[in-house]
């Protein structure tokens, strides 16, 4: 099975091992320097390696090819052209040239640019990265790639990403070297653990508001949800296992090492976890995980929902990014490490994290910032809105006190406690799970658990590496003059103590951490629109493009961007509710009642003495919910039409403040009709049968 597997894994992907099989021996050390070192490629060595990607492409059957990217949207797009270049009347003849494989140019007019390109500026460049391998899904080469303006603006997330692990290489390099650190390369290395619902793809089609919206936008509590806690680690049932089974097989195909799998709190919810591997690579592949979820399950007669709360009243999903720096020579440098100069450099770079997540934490915020987060954070499910640090009692008095001594006694005690030379017990005893932090410390990584389960993990990964870069800048600056113990020790606590407001080891769901975190002055910015505007300050504005990250305008589009997309996905859910009250749940509910109305009259006409007190007093209540869910429909339908706005931020708030208010009221009325209707009068299956759909 081993052997398989081996063979089996990256079966579909143009990687190192099939270039070295196919290139000239100058052309793959060419690629291979462009991979590892990012040296630019020559057009002799991308012509060749062009001409093995189509050859190794067509071998395996693909006809197209096409250059992947990942525009504002927040998911993936492609465009896919034919290998075929010229038909003549013997032979279709196949082409695909360095030139193809370097840089695409389709339209990018309809993709989100928040103003960075006007319509006549149409044109948008695709320009390949080659540090992420081509694949082949279905007969297409997928090539990965970075989207540009015209202008040469950034217009996707691959490019910032990029940018912010070079500068985080950057800066991380300077500390090292200082440190004595061999080490020529330094990426951030990420493990994204997804969480996602599966249900039955009958009981989807009839619901109108999980297909337009994703989510379920009314619907009564059904009699059982997570209260027995059963479903956590349960079993899991033989569809669902089938699924993760072929979900595995495709995913490990294209490379993807997914490795964990089981079941969520919430009823249908589960949970893949893959092995990490560097910023980018992780990037794309959740990107195609959630794309494969979606087909595969498909395949099963499923739907799998990556919304993050499909269903009020039990758990929504996350995505939690586990976030560590790797040296090319296999140091992690949030790894305490066994000797004393090793604890002083991990003490250094947790002091940079701390350091960077306080200072930076309107922007960490604003990463997972979407309508349909909005719904699950702070919902005490998911970590609270506002960004704090676990680290744990043990680890959090050390840094406290860090001295030559304590780096010593750490040491010391280790070799005491063990005997052997491993990881020191205070650390992976101490940073327990503490699943209410939003951003812990687990033994030698941290997991930022604030994602929401459809969110690019690119969005918080070009955040967090972009402010450690910042930081670590600042080290080195301070530190290149003189990068002595002691140097290093006084930064660490004068750092700390700077910062130390933003560690939090008590639980993140509580009320008094709400208190608490206001008296630090840490910010608790519970909303998209809420949090948006922080983005454009300049503290942020300033700190992203000096480290060449963004330029202005590219900040200012995103903010527009993400503005955008949070009005409409929430007038979406407007208009899906408008339409369901009024063509679906009013008539039914009217429907009812004079059913109602019409036994009490009919028993009434058998003798004025029985009693028709069930259906005067349920009668009574229906019309009564029915007559306020028709003003308030009416109400949400006046708000949505009639204002006009100064700016995008202004109508957000609008919706904020004056529409989910009115949204919410609207749904509690036809939940309580839910409630008192039988299941033969109500148009949509109830959460009973939709949660408890796969058998
Ligand atoms: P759990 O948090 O569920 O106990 P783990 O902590 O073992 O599971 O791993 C969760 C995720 O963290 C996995 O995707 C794993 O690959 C990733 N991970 C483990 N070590 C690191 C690391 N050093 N850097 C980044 N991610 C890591
Ligand atoms: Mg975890």
């Amino acid at each position: 099975m081993e052997k398989e597997l081996q063979s089996f894994f990256g079966s579909s992907v143009f990687n190192k091992k099939v270039m070295k099989a196919m290139l000239s021996e100058e052309a793959y050390r060419g690629i291979e320097k462009t991979i590892d070192e990012r040296k630019e490629l020559n057009i002799e060595v991308a012509n060749e390696v062009a001409k093995a990607m189509k050859d190794w492409a067509m071998s395996k059957g693909a006809t197209h090819f096409t250059h992947w990217f990942q525009p504002l949207t927040g998911i993936t797009a492609e465009k896919h052209d034919g290998f075929i270049s010229r038909v003549s009347d013997e032979a279709i003849i196949s082409d695909f040239s360095g030139k193809d494989l370097i840089k695409g140019e389709p339209d990018a007019s309809s993709f989100p640019s928040g103003g960075l390109r006007s319509t006549f500026e149409a044109r948008g460049y695709t320009a390949w990265d080659p540090t992420s391998f081509a694949f082949i899904k279905g007969k297409t080469l997928f090539i990965p790639t970075a989207f540009c303006s015209f202008t040469g603006e950034a217009l996707d997330k691959k490019t910032p990403l990029l940018k912010s692990m070079e500068a985080l290489n950057e800066q991380a390099l300077r500390v090292t070297k200082l440190l004595g650190v061999k080490a020529k390369r330094i990426t951030p290395m990420v493990g994204p653990e997804q969480e996602y619902f599966l249900i039955d793809k009958e009981v989807f089609g009839k619901r109108k508001d999980l297909m337009l919206c994703g989510r379920t936008l009314f619907g009564a509590p059904a009699p059982k949800g997570q209260q027995l806690d059963d479903h956590y680690f349960g079993i899991i049932k033989p569809r669902v296992q089938s699924f993760m089974e072929d979900l595995n097989e495709a995913l490990w195909k294209l490379g993807v090492p997914a490795k964990t799998e089981h079941n969520e709190v919430a009823p249908a919810q589960h949970e893949l976890a893959p092995i990490y591997e560097s910023c980018n690579i992780a990037t794309d592949h959740n990107q195609l995980t959630m794309e494969i979820m979606k087909t595969v399950a498909q395949n099963h007669d499923l739907v799998c929902l990556l919304n993050e709360k499909p269903f009020a009243g039990v758990n929504g999903s996350g995505k939690h990014n586990n976030w560590s720096l790797s040296t090319d020579t296999g140091i992690n440098l949030l790894s305490p490490g066994h000797t004393p100069e090793e604890h002083l450099r991990f003490y250094l770079f947790l002091t940079a994290v701390i350091k960077a997540v306080d200072e930076y934490q309107d922007l960490i915020r604003i990463s997972v910032a979407t309508a349909s987060n909005d719904n699950r954070l702070g919902a005490n499910e998911a970590p609270p809105a506002i960004v704090s640090v676990f680290l744990g009692e043990e680890l959090t008095s050390s840094l406290l006190a860090v001295s030559e001594e304590i780096c010593k006694t750490d040491a010391k005690k280790k070799y005491l406690d063990l005997g052997v030379a491993a990881i020191p017990t205070f650390v992976k005893d101490s940073t327990d799970r503490n699943r209410t932090s939003p951003f812990a410390f687990t033994g030698n990584k941290f997991e930022l658990r604030m994602l929401g389960s459809s969110n690019s993990i690119a969005d918080s990964n070009i955040v967090l590496n972009s402010a450690v870069a910042t930081v670590l800048k600042e080290f080195a600056d301070e530190l290149e003059k003189d990068s002595s113990n002691k140097s290093i020790i006084n930064l660490v606590n004068r750092e700390v103590a700077a910062h130390k407001r933003i560690i939090f080891n008590g639980n993140g769901y509580g009320e008094e951490w709400v208190e608490e975190a206001a008296k630090r002055g840490l910010l608790n910015l519970r909303s998209t629109p809420d949090c948006l505007p922080y983005i454009i300050e300049k503290k942020n504005v300033d700190m992203l493009t000096s480290i060449d990250v963004f330029t202005t305008a590219e900040i200012y589009s995103r903010y527009t961007i993400q503005l955008e997309s949070y009005c409409e996905s929430m007038l979406i859910e407007t208009r899906t509710m408008i339409e369901m009250v009024n063509e679906d749940y009013l008539p039914a509910i009217s429907a009812y009642g004079g059913k109602l109305a019409k036994t009490a009259i009919d028993k009434k006409q058998v003798s004025s003495s029985i009693p028709c007190d069930y259906e005067e007093r349920t009668l009574e209540k229906l019309s009564t919910l029915l007559k306020e869910a028709k003003e308030l429909t009416d109400k949400i339908e006046e708000a949505i039409g009639s204002t006009k706005f100064e700016s995008i931020a202004e109508k957000a708030m609008f919706i904020k403040d004056t529409v989910i208010p009115l949204q919410e009221k609207l749904r509690s009325k036809i939940d309580a009709c839910e409630r008192i209707c039988p299941e033969s009068s109500w148009p949509y299956p109830g959460y009973g049968k939709i949660m408890f759909s796969v058998i």
